[in-house]
C-alpha cells in the first residue's frame, strides 16, 4: 500500500515538473514544430530519427519483430498515415503497400519520399533461384530490382540524404539542424564502411550462404559471393535439386558456416547445416528488430557491427 501512495507522488512529481517544461516552452512547442512522419522499415526509421531528433515524430510502420516483406498495414493505419506530413518508403517491391497508399492518397500536402531514389541499383539474378509461386508471379515486375540497399553503408547514405531532404522540405526554419545531424550520420556511416572494407579484404574467404538474398549490396560493395537458400523471399521453399546445389557449393567452397536471419524460420538452414555437418551463424538483413532488440537498445549500427563479426568469424575459419 505505501508502494502505491509512493508511486502516485512520484507520478504526480513528474507530470507537474513536465507540465511545468511545456509551459516554459510554450513557444518552441507549438505544434507545428514537430514534423510527423511515417517510415515503413527499421533501417529508414533509424536514419529518421538520427536526423530529426526531437524536431520529428518519427514511427515505425512495421512493428517491431515482423517480418516486413508479407506485412500488410491495417485500414487505421493507413488512415493515419495520410495525415501524416511525411512517408518515407524503400520502394522496389519492399513494401507494395505503400504503393497502393500512393496511387489513392488524397493529402496533397503529404510529402513521400521513395528512399531508393537516386541510389545504384543492382538488379536481381534471375537465375536458378526462380521460386515460382502464383503471388510472386504477379509481383515479379517489382524484384526487377534489389531493394535491400540499406546493407551497403554507402548506398544508405544516399538514403539518409533522401530523407533529410524531406525533412528541410516539410521544415525549412530547421534546415541547418537537418544539415548537421544528416552530416554525422553521414560520417558514422563512412567509418562503417571503412571497417568493413579493412576487415572483409583480408578474410581469405569470399562465399557467403544467406537464408534470403539480402545481401547483394553488401555483397557488391565488399566483393563477397552470395549464394541464397530461399532467392528473393524469405518464404520461398527450394526445390530439392536448388538444395542438392547449395551442399555442393559447401563442399566445394570447403565452407564452414551458413547464415539465418533472426526474424526467419531457421529450419532450411539448420537443414543444410546438419546435412552438410557444417555450423549456423546470424546474419541480420536489418528489415526489422524484435522488440527485445529494441529494448536492448540495439539499432542499425550495432547490428551492422555484430553482423561483421559474424562475417569475420565464417569467413576466417
Ligand atoms: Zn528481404
Amino acid at each position: 500500500m505505501r508502494k502505491i501512495v509512493l508511486s502516485i507522488i512520484l507520478l504526480s512529481i513528474i507530470s507537474l515538473t513536465l507540465t511545468g517544461c511545456f509551459n516554459e516552452n510554450d513557444n518552441s512547442m507549438d505544434k507545428k514544430s514537430t514534423i510527423t512522419i511515417y517510415t515503413s522499415i527499421y533501417p529508414l526509421y533509424d536514419f529518421t530519427q538520427q536526423i530529426g531528433k526531437e524536431k520529428v515524430n518519427a514511427h515505425l510502420i512495421v512493428p517491431p519483430g515482423a517480418e516486413p516483406h508479407d506485412w500488410e498495414p491495417s485500414a487505421k493505419l493507413i488512415a493515419k498515415i495520410e495525415e501524416a506530413d511525411i512517408l518515407v518508403y524503400n520502394g522496389l517491391g519492399m513494401e507494395s503497400w505503400a504503393e497502393r497508399i500512393i496511387s489513392t492518397v488524397n493529402n496533397p500536402n503529404l510529402i513521400i519520399v521513395n528512399a531508393s531514389d537516386n541510389v545504384a541499383l543492382l538488379k536481381m539474378e534471375d537465375d536458378e533461384h526462380n521460386h515460382e509461386t502464383s503471388h510472386q508471379h504477379e509481383e515479379k515486375h517489382h524484384h526487377t530490382y534489389d531493394p535491400h540497399i540499406w546493407l551497403d553503408p554507402i548506398r544508405a547514405i544516399q538514403q539518409a540524404e533522401n530523407i533529410k531532404n524531406a525533412l528541410i522540405k516539410a521544415d525549412i526554419s530547421n534546415k541547418d539542424f537537418y544539415e548537421n545531424n544528416f552530416l554525422k550520420l553521414k560520417d558514422k556511416l563512412l567509418k562503417l564502411d571503412e571497417e568493413y572494407k579493412n576487415t572483409i579484404s583480408q578474410l581469405s574467404r569470399k562465399e557467403i550462404i544467406v537464408s534470403h538474398a539480402a545481401f547483394g549490396y553488401m555483397a557488391d560493395r565488399y566483393k563477397l559471393i552470395q549464394l541464397s537458400v530461399s532467392g528473393l523471399s524469405p518464404q520461398a521453399e527450394p526445390s530439392p535439386s536448388e538444395m542438392a546445389k547449395i551442399t555442393d557449393f559447401i563442399k566445394e567452397h570447403d565452407i564452414h558456416y551458413i547464415f539465418y536471419e533472426p526474424l526467419s524460420n531457421p529450419k532450411l538452414v539448420e537443414v543444410i547445416a546438419k546435412e552438410s555437418g557444417i555450423k549456423t551463424l546470424p546474419l541480420n538483413p536489418l528489415g526489422n528488430l524484435t522488440q527485445e532488440e529494441l529494448s536492448q537498445g540495439k539499432d542499425y549500427f550495432s547490428i551492422m557491427q555484430e553482423n561483421l563479426d559474424s562475417l569475420k568469424k565464417a569467413l576466417s575459419e
